[in-house]
């Protein structure tokens, strides 16, 4: 009998290889970011998250507090799935705040691309320096 009934021939074509969706999937920049693939200047850190200036300021001070994972997509994911990390993200925010100005700031999660979000790795918008509200926008 034979066992070999879903053997390939020697002429067939390889088989298609099975790819894991995730291995599909580009990191997000910002993670690019962290692994140091992209410069960018990083004003905090703490275990797991990190901050970095923004590359287009809307502010006079304007950095972006950044989970070092970018498993969740936005606030909301993060609130639900690790709010000690949310904790974290909003602490790092309150001291780089403090360190690049006078320690009052907006904080703004944009979520949707509706809302303007534009990277779908969570990360807190840090307006400070001076605002007006155009700066609402993020
Ligand atoms: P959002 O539109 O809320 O998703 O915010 C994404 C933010 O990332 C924008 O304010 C961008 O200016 C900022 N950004 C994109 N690329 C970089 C980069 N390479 N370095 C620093 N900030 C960046």
């Amino acid at each position: 009998m034979s066992t070999t009934s879903t053997a390939r021939a020697s002429s067939d074509p390889p088989p298609t290889p099975v790819t894991r969706l995730d291995a599909m999937t580009e990191p997000s920049i910002f993670t690019r970011i962290l692994r140091g693939d992209i410069p960018a200047e990083i004003v905090g850190e703490t275990e797991n998250a990190f901050a970095i200036r923004d590359i287009a300021p809307q502010a006079p001070v304007h950095l972006l507090v950044i989970p070092k994972t970018e498993q969740y997509r936005n606030v909301v994911e993060l609130a639900a799935g690790d709010p000690d990390l949310l904790t974290e993200v909003i602490g790092l925010a309150n001291t780089v705040a403090s360190e690049h100005a006078d320690g009052d700031f907006r904080l703004i999660f944009n979520t949707g691309a509706g809302a303007g979000q534009t990277v779908f790795h969570v990360h807190a918008h840090v307006l400070a320096g001076g605002l007006n509200e155009k700066s609402l926008g993020g």
